[in-house]
């Protein structure tokens, strides 16, 4: 038996229901909500991909992206308890934890383009707390980026200290905050914050703080937690609410699918496949029309999933620095320049030029 397959502009479809949609891509039209819950249910991944690398090579050509950058969690105590985290923990845990500021002071390198500041809600830190681990991050390093505080945090300041999020962002932005990350959604669905994360920052509260931050100058990201009980339909749905905000305040700098991690927390038996990975990623380059960037966030997805998503769509392999340490112990080079050298590599072997940048997308190296 043949596997029969439709030729359409270069790109052989083995499901017709995705050649409609190429011709819009093709033409430049924005694809509805049901054309990317097709596209999400389609097992065509090979197509998806040409689509979703054909929309990526007009937005950066052969460009991916990376950027230096350490992921700080100050701490891990959380007075929520998200069924999908297995981070949170109570005071009192002997696993939970609390970072001082000179630590943290410490695991910033100066080559660093940026420091991401997202932890647990911490049931006494008060908001100055943070407000002070803002300033003197910033005194001590000018020219690192100081990207922080999930939409869910910002909130939170708010249910905690009654700091509505205007004054918080304001005073964190005077403090040296310069962007915001894009966690805190999950996805958006009602019936997923019902069930999984009841406490938190809704699909409305997260768009009206990203918003605030947006119209404040103050740049952000924006993610999806997938492969747990979410539908497609759900995914689709978050995708298209993001586009409708960025219509509004072209404020997203990049879209990143964060891949569910199972841990302990077991509310699926297995992490998603990486075909899911691929099509998540190629599916978001196509919905999201109006964001740049789409990154293959390679700390999730493994450093082989993530190379290949540099042939579905995206554009970013993030950066973060910390493997590097064991090898810093062991040889003279710095935790940065190991990093640098890792992701170019990685990043080279896929066929495409790597770019470090800097958080807001500034180019600083081009590795031809
Ligand atoms: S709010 Fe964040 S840290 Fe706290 S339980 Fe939920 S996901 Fe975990």
């Amino acid at each position: 038996m043949t596997l029969q397959t439709l030729e359409a502009n270069g790109i052989q479809f083995i499901d017709p229901a995705l050649a409609p949609i190429w011709e819009k891509v093709e033409a430049g039209e924005r694809l509805s909500f049901d054309e990317g819950v097709i596209m999400l249910q389609s097992t065509d991944f090979p197509a998806l991909g040409k689509m979703g690398d054909y929309k990526k090579r007009l937005v950066s050509g052969d460009k991916v992206y990376f950027v230096l950058n350490r992921h700080i969690n100050p701490t891990n105590i959380c007075v929520l308890s998200c069924s999908f985290c297995d981070f949170a923990k109570k005071p009192g845990d002997p696993d939970a934890y609390e970072l001082g500021t000179q630590e943290i002071l410490d695991s910033i390198d100066p080559e660093m383009g940026e420091v991401h500041i997202v932890g647990g809600h911490h049931p006494d830190w008060t908001f100055e707390h943070y407000e002070e681990l803002v300033k003197d991050i910033h005194a001590a390093y000018p020219n690192v980026n100081i990207k922080g505080f999930t939409a869910s945090e910002i909130d939170y300041f708010h249910r905690r200290w009654k700091i509505e999020p205007e004054e918080s962002l304001a005073r964190l932005k005077e403090a040296g905050l310069r962007s915001m990350p894009g966690g805190g959604a999950e996805v958006f669905s009602e019936r997923i914050h019902r069930e999984l994360l009841p406490g938190k920052a809704n699909a409305d509260r997260w768009a009206q703080i990203h918003r605030t931050a947006h119209a404040m100058g103050i740049k952000s990201n924006a993610t999806i937690l997938y492969g747990h009980i979410e539908t497609m339909e759900e995914r689709i749905d978050h995708l298209v609410r993001l586009r409708e905000i960025q219509d509004d305040t072209n404020g997203f700098l990049a879209f990143i699918p964060l891949e569910y991690q199972v841990g302990s927390t077991l509310l699926v038996p297995r992490h998603a496949p990486p075909m899911d990975d691929l099509k998540m990623i190629a599916v978001a380059r196509l919905m999201l029309d109006n964001v740049a960037h789409i990154k293959s966030y390679w700390v999730m997805l493994g450093e082989a999933t993530a190379a290949l998503g540099l042939h579905f769509g995206a554009d970013d392999m993030d950066g973060t620095i910390g493997k590097e340490r064991i090898a810093h112990a062991a040889q003279a080079a710095s935790p940065a320049g190991l990093a640098r050298g890792r992701m170019a590599r990685l990043i080279k072997t896929t066929g495409r030029v790597p770019v470090e940048r800097d958080a807001l997308y500034n180019e600083l190296k081009v590795y031809s």
